[in-house]
């Protein structure tokens, strides 16, 4: 139906009113009055027939014009909201079975409009994978009434695929039969080729991220997850979705440094971790590489952060054998020469700052190529390893054992305070090795040549102490095999000497060698003996006298001072009681100790049975510990003290003023004496600074309440020194070198009761 306009409706009442005008004023009436004949009459009767005629049909005339011009324009306003929204229309008379297109309908299924007579094959035209959805969704408009709303492809005539959108519905007519079918249509192609790219796209990503060898997580700014990948649920255990969690809810744990590193991502920085080490929830420790990096809204901000972490476990294990592989040797798996050197060079470092020794041992089996030649290389491996095996248990930890050729060793031992220290362990290893080996029934014997280099004498690079070890090596060898040689003669020969000496020592006490003598020590106030201290001697058949301070020390390494110890400490109190039940009367009987005899433990007990035995008063027991030693002391040492103390022996710091002795800790020690170390005593009194010593540590022994004796005393200025400063006791070549027995008791009858 075609609406009129204000306009025109205006326009046609316009004519209309002129035409009941000149119809009132041309009234039958008035053409009567005013004709004069009948004719008159007749002619304007048939003028006003005429001019009703014209009138009408001009109004009927402009009436058409109106319409046929607004239908026009109408239809123009159409075409261009059609040709604008690429909107095409459709009609579709199911009567007479035509079918009418709008110029962009046809231009959207590529016809042109002389092409189509109005019979048309939709359905041939629909692409054939979406005909089927097509054709449902039509038969269900016919069918039904349903209005159908369908995107399909169309195939155009010349084979481009085009997507619409359709939409379309059904009239019926008055008896209700469906008569015409009409819709309207879009070309969505763009829309559609733009939507299939995004999702390709996104599946493209999406495959990416799944795949991808690193987990992927998308936090906002307040670190809650807003994506993961299936990959971080997998390598973080986690089970149950974490969308819009807290990072730091679901890993409470995180640590700070890495808290440090996502702030950084929301700061604006991209950050990489090259290798952390992570423990995951069960326990297992994982390696990850890991990039944070920020991500931007559309408006530029940054929204938060993106995590990539990648599981290098792998890699680093990898990395780790093939490190273990460059560095090992692969029969024994020992260290190679390579990692020998490399932790040659880090001792030498280290030994520069701590001023000890370093040696280097190159160790060469005897006769091995025999061994190889008779029983075959199988058993010449096994034993090899069986070697490594021994060495590697009778070294200490800290100590290196490298395998660098067929037959050859090489050793680092580090914190070697003397070079005889390297002669016993060579002597130790060798004897690990002199043990025969078993395989199956048959017994398997070797033995080594040792070439020893120390390092700071025989060299001071990793190249030239290993060349002086191997040329001692080779020097061995030429001196009869199974030995050891340094690469300086001279220290082989001390080494030689000293290893014998250990050796004498150890049957010293069966053979009777060892003896005591007395040191006899004064009452200063009145110059009386009122004490000795006991201190050994080695009677060595063919050195003659061996002081104790070359001895004592070795024994405290190898353990022979126990035997020793217990000897003194029995003969002294047996010599105590002797004298005592000749009336001489000798008020305390000082016996050294060594620091290792305390902390073996177990003094206390040995002191009771010797007691027991000899029936000397404990009262006269003086026991004197090295000051170094008392400061070295844990808890344990003073807990050992303190029961030798309850016995009712005494207790003496010997050497006082050499061990830097803390005063709340000597406050605390259950000793009764110290001793001023001879080595203040000597320059008295001419020396301020050992005047100064000694008056302070007679001063403390007053403040503490201990007895103070001054030992190493030469001279009667000395006496009278330490006298005035305030010093009770003395002991010195002044009053009396150490004597034996039988002078100690002539000393004490002649000074009388
Ligand atoms: P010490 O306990 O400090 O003994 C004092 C040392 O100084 C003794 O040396 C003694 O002979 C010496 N001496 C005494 N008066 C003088 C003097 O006026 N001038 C000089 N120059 N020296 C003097 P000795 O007997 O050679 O003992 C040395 C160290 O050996 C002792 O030092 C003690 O630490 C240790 N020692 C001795 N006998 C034993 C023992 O039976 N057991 C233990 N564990 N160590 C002992
Ligand atoms: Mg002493
Ligand atoms: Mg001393």
């Amino acid at each position: 139906m075609i609406a009129l306009t204000k306009n025109a409706a205006l326009r046609v009442a316009l004519i209309y009113f002129i035409f009941s005008l000149l119809w009132i004023l041309l009234s039958d009436r008035l053409l009567e009055a005013i004709s004069t004949s009948a004719e008159t009459l007749s002619a304007l009767q048939t003028i006003k027939g005429g001019l009703f005629v014209a009138v009408t049909s001009a109004g009927l005339y402009g009436l058409l014009r109106i319409s046929y011009r607004q239908l026009a324009e109408s239809e123009e306003r159409h075409r261009m909201a059609q040709r604008l929204s690429g909107i095409g229309l459709w009609e579709w008379n199911i009567a007479t079975n035509k079918v009418y297109r709008s110029d962009e309908m046809l231009a959207i299924w590529g016809d042109k409009p002389d092409e189509f007579n109005g019979i048309f094959n939709v359905e041939a035209r629909v692409h054939p994978d979406d005909r089927i959805r097509w054709r449902e969704n039509v038969r269900a408009c016919v069918e039904n009434g349903k209005e159908y709303n369908i995107e399909f492809r169309v195939v155009r005539p010349d084979g481009e695929v085009r997507w619409i959108a359709a939409l379309g519905n059904i009239e019926h007519g008055k008896n209700g039969k469906a008569h015409r079918m009409m819709g309207v249509a879009l070309d969505i192609t763009a829309r559609k080729q733009a939507e299939i790219a995004l999702r390709e796209s996104e599946e493209r990503l999406q495959i990416f991220i799944e795949h991808a060898p690193a987990a992927l997580a998308m936090f906002d700014r307040q670190m809650r997850y807003l994506a993961v990948s299936r990959r971080w649920m997998n390598d973080y255990g986690l089970k149950d979705s974490v969308i819009g969690q807290s990072h730091y809810a679901v890993f409470p744990e995180v640590p700070d440094d890495w808290k440090a590193v996502y702030q950084r991502g929301m700061a604006g920085e991209v950050v990489q971790v090259d290798q952390d080490r992570f423990e995951r929830p069960d326990g297992t420790v994982q390696w990850l590489h890991w990039v944070v990096r920020p991500w931007h809204t559309d408006d530029g901000a940054i929204g938060g952060i993106v995590l990539f972490t990648e599981d290098i476990s792998g890699v680093k294990h990898s990395q780790e054998q093939l490190h273990h592989l460059a560095h090992h040797d692969t029969l024994t798996d020992l260290p190679n020469r390579l990692l020998f050197n490399e932790r040659l060079e880090q001792a030498i470092k280290r030994t520069e700052r701590h001023a000890t020794h370093l040696a280097i041992f190159f160790l060469d089996l005897d006769h091995f190529k025999h061994i190889n030649d008779s029983l075959g290389h199988p058993v010449g491996d096994w034993l090899l390893k069986s070697i490594a095996k021994r060495l590697l248990s009778s070294l200490r930890k800290e100590d290196t054992v490298a395998r660098v050729g067929g037959d050859e060793f090489i050793l680092l031992l580090e914190d070697v305070r003397e070079p005889e220290k390297a002669a016993v362990a060579a002597q130790k290893l060798m004897g690990s090795l002199t043990e025969p080996f078993h395989l199956e029934e048959r017994q398997i014997a070797i033995s080594t040549s040792v070439g020893i280099a120390l390092y700071p004498q025989d060299g001071t690079d990793p190249t030239t102490l290993l060349r002086n070890a191997d040329a001692a090596m080779y020097r061995a060898k030429e001196e009869g095999r199974n030995t050891y040689r340094f690469y300086t003669e001279e220290l082989t020969r001390n080494a030689f000497e000293r290893v014998s000496l250990e050796n004498d020592l150890r049957q010293a006490i069966a053979k009777g060698e060892l003896l005591l003598l007395y040191q006899p020590q004064v009452d200063l106030r009145n110059n009386r003996f009122i004490g000795v201290e006991a201190l050994v001697r080695w009677q060595h058949p063919k050195l003659g006298m061996v002081s104790p301070i070359k001895f004592i020390p070795m024994a405290e390494e190898c353990g022979l001072i126990h035997p020793i110890g217990d000897w003194v400490l029995l003969t002294a109190c047996l010599q105590g009681k002797t004298w005592l039940e000749q009336g001489i009367e000798i008020r305390q009987i000082a016996v050294n100790l060594a620091g290792t005899q305390i902390q073996r433990g177990g003094l206390a007990d040995t002191l009771e049975t010797v007691l027991a035995k000899t029936g000397f008063p404990a009262a006269r027991l003086e026991l004197e510990v090295t000051e170094g030693f008392i400061m070295r002391q844990a808890e344990s040492g003073i807990c050992e003290l303190e029961s030798i103390r309850r016995l009712g022996a005494a207790l003496a710091i010997d050497d006082f003023g050499t061990g830097y002795s803390s005063l709340s800790y000597l406050k605390r020690l259950p000793i009764q004496k110290i001793k001023i170390d001879q080595s203040f005593v000597r320059d008295l009194p001419g020396d301020p600074n050992d005047a100064a010593i000694a008056n302070a540590v007679i001063a403390l022994g007053k403040s503490l309440n201990l007895s103070v004796i001054a030992e190493g005393v030469e001279t009667q200025e000395q006496a009278d020194f330490l006298k005035k400063a305030g010093c009770q006791e003395a002991q010195g070549y002044l009053y009396s070198k150490p004597i034996d027995a039988e002078k100690i008791e002539a000393l004490f009858s002649a000074q009388g009761g």
